[in-house]
């Protein structure tokens, strides 16, 4: 029988998030999530897929079931396929395509070996919270799912095309030489995917299109993305610079880190702590989710309004220095991701004071383009087309997998070259 899907893998430290493609036609079939793998008592699976026969009400599933480790959550997901989905599950892979955040100098998505894996490992130092389950669940699919091809496109990939003068910090020059230390950038899938939207509403080939791609979720990240290469993001050598986030500080003094060591007493791993999760929104206000602090700001509470006025602040800056990147040609703004995709309020507070560098809302076309929907948000007078497009990394990744492996299988089959 002919393989005939593609499994998307997202490996945390304690989740395993899934989505299974069909490739006649290419579309998501199911998707789901392995939550707290090692926790006993509340390990759970929880799945959902369209309904067979149609109907508008999608099929959904929340099993508990024990998983210790990431080999375990990943038998335990195929044996729900096959007893659950399809019973002629395990012999339809044709494919694995792993996210995996830090990938070093590696620009493209690449077959897995073990020079590939041994540079996601050596990469684990600038990632480390990210890089080593992302490995786990490598190896978990290469058990589970034997002979199947595995392929790893990396959240940094889409940033190599950096110019060295965005890429570089301006420290001595052996660090960059020696230890690697440069920007990397990160949401790398999500911004190709929405440069390339974007490029489909704009009705322009990618390679013609400026665009300014605002990935705003708890994790947030701007890039500068010209003719569909990347020329500068938001986030550098860890996903910790650049705009503030839900529990992440952004762009900082390095002395303040200095000072806080060396006047506080703060060991390395308590400021980790303090700049990746107790700052940020959660610093500030006190809580990270947006729509509290949203609420808050207009119930009165003056933590929340300095916060939100921060990030707010701090999106308007990278897209006004995004716009000299891009020579000050911009086709389109894209707003995407949690908030991106969903706060109106805040898209509308972001653009309302930057008509002066061609961006012109549509209040109720804003409004009206929240919960998942496309569009274009900006009025007829707006020199830069705003577009809000709901981000799909397991798209992107599942789209880039399949290029892999259809490309090495174009290769496989080459007639050698004569010697
Ligand atoms: P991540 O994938 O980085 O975990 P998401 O892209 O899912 O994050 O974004 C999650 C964040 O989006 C939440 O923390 C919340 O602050 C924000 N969010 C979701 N819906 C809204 C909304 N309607 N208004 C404001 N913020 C929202």
């Amino acid at each position: 029988m002919a393989a005939k899907k593609l499994l998307v893998v997202n490996a945390g430290s304690s989740s395993l998030k899934f989505k299974l493609f069909g490739l006649e036609p290419f579309a998501p079939t199911m998707s789901g999530m392995f939550d707290r793998i090692g926790d006993k008592a509340n390990c759970v699976l929880k799945a959902s897929a369209p309904s067979p026969d149609g109907a508008a009400k999608p099929r959904k599933w929340e099993i508990k079931m024990q998983a210790a480790n990431h080999v375990e959550a990943m038998t335990g997901m195929l044996g729900f396929f096959r007893e659950q989905y399809d019973k002629a599950f395990s012999s339809q892979v044709m494919a694995v395509g792993h996210r995996i955040v830090h990938g070093m100098d590696i620009s493209q998505p690449v077959l897995l070996n073990t020079d590939v894996m041994a540079k996601i490992k050596a990469a684990a130092v600038l990632a480390p919270l990210h890089n080593p389950p992302g490995l786990q669940g490598i190896e978990a699919a290469q058990r589970v799912f034997q002979g199947v091809p595995q392929v790893a496109v990396f959240d940094t990939a889409f940033h190599q095309t950096m110019p060295p003068h965005a890429y570089m910090y301006a420290l001595p020059y052996d660090l960059y030489e020696k230890h690697k230390i440069r920007r990397y950038g990160f949401h790398g899938t999500s911004h190709k995917y929405l440069a390339e939207q974007a490029a489909v509403m704009l009705n322009k080939p990618v390679g013609q299109t400026n665009v300014i791609t605002c990935h705003l979720g708890s994790g947030s990240s701007i890039a500068a993305i010209k003719g569909g290469h990347c020329v500068d993001t938001t986030m550098g050598m860890t996903p910790l610079e650049g705009l503030m986030m839900g529990t992440r500080c952004g762009d900082l003094d390095p002395a303040v880190v200095l000072h806080i060591q060396n006047q506080m007493g703060l060991s390395t791993k308590d400021t980790d702590t303090l700049l990746n999760k107790k700052s940020g929104l959660l610093g500030v206000c006190g809580h990270n989710d947006l729509r509290a602090v949203i609420e808050g700001a207009q119930g009165g509470k003056p933590r929340d309004a300095l916060g939100l006025a921060m990030f707010v602040y701090r999106v308007q800056k990278y897209i006004g220095a995004y716009t000299a990147a891009l020579g000050g040609h911009v086709d389109a703004v894209v707003f995407s991701a949690g908030i991106g995709e969903n706060s109106s309020i805040i898209r509308q507070l972001i653009l309302a004071p930057l008509k002066g560098v061609g961006l012109s809302v549509d209040r109720a076309a804003n409004d009206a383009t929240v919960d998942g929907k496309q569009g274009e948000i900006s009025d007829s007078g707006s020199k830069t087309k705003i577009l809000v497009i709901p981000t799909d990394e397991e798209l992107s990744i599942a789209t880039q997998t399949l290029e892999v492996v259809r490309g090495e299988t174009a290769m496989a089959n080459e007639p050698a070259a004569a010697a």
